[in-house]
């Protein structure tokens, strides 16, 4: 599997090289529009013949992928609930736990989206020609209408009557519920039976995740196309509501670990959350420094036994599967950038859209690869099935290195405190056990 999609191997980092192509494209753009004018002949050919492609074939090499992607992932997902029913209480737990918290993440950082509106402050001209402009991908049309009313048919159309014409037609529900279904089946045959299924299922997991990674080596060249495009018709003015996303996504963040999860902490698991962020900290700046859940498994293993006095049985059973499946802080960095970019294109969420984006920023947090920008190609397919341009992602994709380092770090925090949880409830671990003096080097 690759290791990290993230990585160029040589030279300059690429999370750095998106950063550098944001800054040149968008400087590059807005030249353009204040020297030439966004509707100059030179800009027009530009965009037409040069950025424009060049970004789209980046985005389509996500768009690619998101289908096989959240097929593979939710059906390996469901099967491996199959073996978890086998471990009973404990998994049962531990799984309650990572939807638990993901949903209050998603659901926090929702509220203070709307509350904020980092995207909304555009003149109305803008937000209308960059829909027209960018509105041209089928697949977000033609789930927009399915979404735009919210009643008894958003559920009956979940059952998909055909999950193929789901997957071509960019209908992430179907395509999950079928994943969903078909991962049950998998965990009802008899485990030799079911193996081969299941390793194909893995196999094609990690292609995909493989695509990503080989799609993001032109992250840079498609991030100057999309966003010169963008800067070169509109200017500065998208430039300001980006700083607030950015605002916007770290604070939340933030105030997730220090309310919500330090309350979880106190009154639910019984121990002091600073204490506890103390202890953890050498985990925490794994996650940061990787912008992977994954990579970090080693050291929160070793932190939460030797740092936390928590049996290596539980840590040992829990943080693996944490490490992919309890995601607060990706959850709560897709409900906001997905209301984010809606408000930035001017599409008006109903009650309905936004339990909807929710509930998909929750599997989707699930769904996502603990690797650098795991979450990136399933924002992508959320962003089509509401409605707003996938090209909405390169006005994003520039600032996201320093997101995905913190969203990790709150992931892991997250994956810490189930395991803290699972262990207290078990009756096997307590505050009182955590040692006196803290093993860490950091
Ligand atoms: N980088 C994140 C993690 O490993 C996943 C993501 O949100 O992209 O936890």
């Amino acid at each position: 599997m690759a290791e990290s999609i993230g990585n160029t191997g040589t030279g300059m980092k690429l999370h750095t090289k998106i950063l550098l192509a944001l800054l040149i494209g968008a400087a590059a753009g807005i030249l353009a529009n204040t020297q030439l004018g966004g509707d100059a002949p030179l800009v027009i050919w530009v965009n037409k013949y040069l950025a424009g492609p060049i970004g789209q074939i980046f985005l389509r090499l996500l768009f690619m992928i998101v289908m096989p992607l959240v097929f593979a992932s939710i059906a390996l997902g469901v099967a491996g609930l199959g073996d978890l029913r086998k471990v009973g209480q404990v998994g049962g737990k531990a799984i309650g736990y990572f939807f638990g918290t993901t949903l209050l993440a998603a659901t926090f950082g929702l509220v203070i989206v709307a509350a904020v509106k980092p995207g909304a402050g555009l003149p109305d001209e803008i937000k209308t020609e960059l829909m027209t402009t960018y509105a041209d991908d089928a697949s977000s049309k033609i789930t927009a209408q399915e979404t735009g009313g919210f009643g008894i048919n958003t559920f009956v159309n979940i059952v998909t009557r055909n999950p193929v014409k789901s997957a071509a037609d960019g209908d992430m529900l179907g395509v999950i519920f079928f994943g969903l279904m078909f991962g049950a089946a998998l965990t009802q045959l008899r485990p030799e039976t079911a193996k081969p299924m299941i390793d194909v299922l893995q196999a094609l997991n990690d292609v995909v995740i493989e695509i990503v990674g080989m799609a993001m080596k032109l992250a840079p060249a498609g991030v100057t196309g999309l966003i010169f495009g963008v800067t070169s018709r509109f200017g500065f003015a998208l430039l300001e509501p980006l700083a607030g996303y950015v605002a916007v996504v770290l604070g939340a963040l933030l105030l997730h670990v220090l309310i919500n999860l330090s309350l979880i902490l106190k009154f639910v698991i019984g121990i002091n959350p600073f204490v506890f962020y103390s202890r953890i900290r050498s985990a925490l700046i794994t996650a940061f420094s990787t912008s992977s859940s994954s990579a970090t498994l080693p050291t929160a293993i070793a932190v939460a036994t030797e740092d936390l006095g928590i049996p290596p049985k539980v840590a040992g059973f829990v943080l693996p599967l944490g490490s992919t499946m309890c995601m607060n802080g990706t959850s709560i960095f897709e409900g906001i950038t997905v209301i984010f970019l809606a408000q930035v294109f001017g599409v008006d969420l109903s009650l309905g859209g936004m339990i909807i984006v929710v509930v998909m920023s929750v599997i989707t947090a699930i769904g996502a690869a603990g690797v650098p920008g795991g979450s990136i190609p399933l924002l992508v397919g959320i962003l089509a099935m509401i409605g707003v341009p996938g090209e909405g992602i390169a006005i994003v994709l520039g600032v996201d290195r320093i997101l995905d380092m913190t969203r990790t770090t709150v992931n892991v925090c997250s994956d810490l405190s189930a395991t803290a949880f699972v262990a207290r409830s078990e009756r096997v671990w307590d505050a009182s056990m955590v040692p006196a003096k803290s093993a860490a080097t950091l």
